[in-house]
């Protein structure tokens, strides 16, 4: 494996090829760490030692219709998560003032669902505007399944600068995980976001049955759709979801797929998201060699590390907080940003709703069971 040779080509903001995508894949354990540092080269050359830290708010959770295997919130999932429908805009603008102040530079609003009805898109919206207006420079990413030209456009017009949809595997791996949509739909989608000028958030998740050559087929795919922005998921295996028995993960087998994306992306977003704490455990801190993007505290149905730890990690790691903010780029721990906490935690002090102690489900996930949707203090 010529790793010098990799980083060279990346530097240079070209893809690595399909074949040493694979020879990452496939390398052993021993080498983990020198591939991290490869793609930490070129991670420090696009991005220094910034990192995005993004928020999410779970607008309506739960009751889908479509049956994608991997999800808690699908027709058919007996997984004992959170199910609500629209929080209100007083919940709303609560999550999202939490979220910027402890640093999300985006936030990701998210609705379960096949897609939104025109009531639907027009309440999202008008939430989008409302933040909008309040955070100019904060990027608003929506994420509410699939879109027709007509609904992407209101959408930008609103001010959500990011769509999110994921293509989540490979075309030919598809069929394996969801019926109720095809992977060509999924692409349609991402396509009408960017028609409508909406940048392009896409990712996978890894860990559900496909090969290795599909992990490097769907990397190759969200190149050439051009997404800016990659959430990289480690199947989160709930209990009464049909990937419940699937542990096909190691902490280095998770770091060489995160690196592997680095190095097809080089100079994109590339973020660790759901399965993180889950699946790269005590190795977590060297996520941040390889990317430039997290999400900040809990996912939409499990809760993640403390958004402290989230914050520490990234601070004794020697890297810092990128925010939307124009005075610039601040760290944890310094004047502003611990000013901007102590006022928050006095914000939920005043709530005393206690914090929210999460179940853990058989597989060991812990069940998101405060934040949005709860009347327990959110997980910041
Ligand atoms: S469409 Fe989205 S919310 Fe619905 S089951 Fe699939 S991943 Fe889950």
């Amino acid at each position: 494996m010529n790793l010098e040779e990799m980083v060279t080509t990346a530097l240079g903001g070209q893809s690595i090829t399909r074949a040493q995508a694979l020879e990452i894949l496939r390398a052993d354990d021993a080498d983990t760490l020198p591939i991290v540092a490869a793609a930490g080269r070129v991670r420090r050359h696009f991005f220094g030692r910034g990192v995005r830290l993004n928020y999410l708010v779970s607008l309506k959770s739960g009751m889908c219709p479509e049956n994608c295997s991997y999800c808690s919130q699908a027709l058919g999932s007996d997984a004992d998560i959170l199910r609500y429908t629209w929080l209100s805009d007083a919940e709303v603008h609560q999550a999202v003032e939490l979220g910027v102040s402890h640093g999300a530079s985006t936030v990701c609003l998210v609705a379960s669902g096949r897609g939104p009805s025109q009531r639907e898109l027009a309440k999202v919206a008008g939430i989008v505007a409302r933040i909008h207006a309040e955070h100019p420079s904060l990027h608003i990413c929506t994420c509410l399944g699939f879109l027709d030209d007509d609904k992407a456009a209101q959408l930008a017009a609103a001010g959500s600068d990011r769509y999110n949809h994921n293509l989540n595997t490979a075309e030919e791996h598809y069929s394996d995980i969801c019926s109720t949509h095809s992977y060509s739909d999924r692409v349609a989608t991402v396509e009408t976001a960017k028609r409508a000028g909406i940048s392009a958030c896409s990712g996978l998740i890894a860990g559900m049955g496909e090969t290795e050559e599909e992990l490097v087929d769907v990397a190759f795919a969200l190149r050439e759709l051009d997404a800016e922005s990659i959430p990289v998921n480690f199947l989160l295996p709930f209990e009464g979801t049909p990937l419940h028995a699937h542990q096909e993960l190691s902490p280095q087998r998770c770091l060489r797929i995160l690196s592997m994306m680095r190095l097809v992306h080089p100079d994109r977003e590339i973020r660790s998201a759901a399965g993180r704490e889950y699946h790269i455990r005590t190795l977590q801190p060297l996520v941040l060699e390889v990317c430039n993007s997290v999400f900040l505290g809990d996912y939409l149905t499990s809760e993640g590390q403390s958004g402290h730890d989230d914050l520490s990690m990234i601070e004794d790691m020697g890297f810092f907080v990128e925010t939307s903010d124009e005075q610039g780029d601040i760290c944890f721990g310094q004047g502003r940003h611990e000013r901007a906490r102590q006022a928050v935690d006095a914000e939920l002090a005043s709530l005393d709703t206690g914090r929210g102690s999460h179940r853990l489900d058989e597989g060991g996930i812990p069940i998101r069971l405060r934040g949005a949707g709860t009347a327990s203090v959110p997980n910041v």
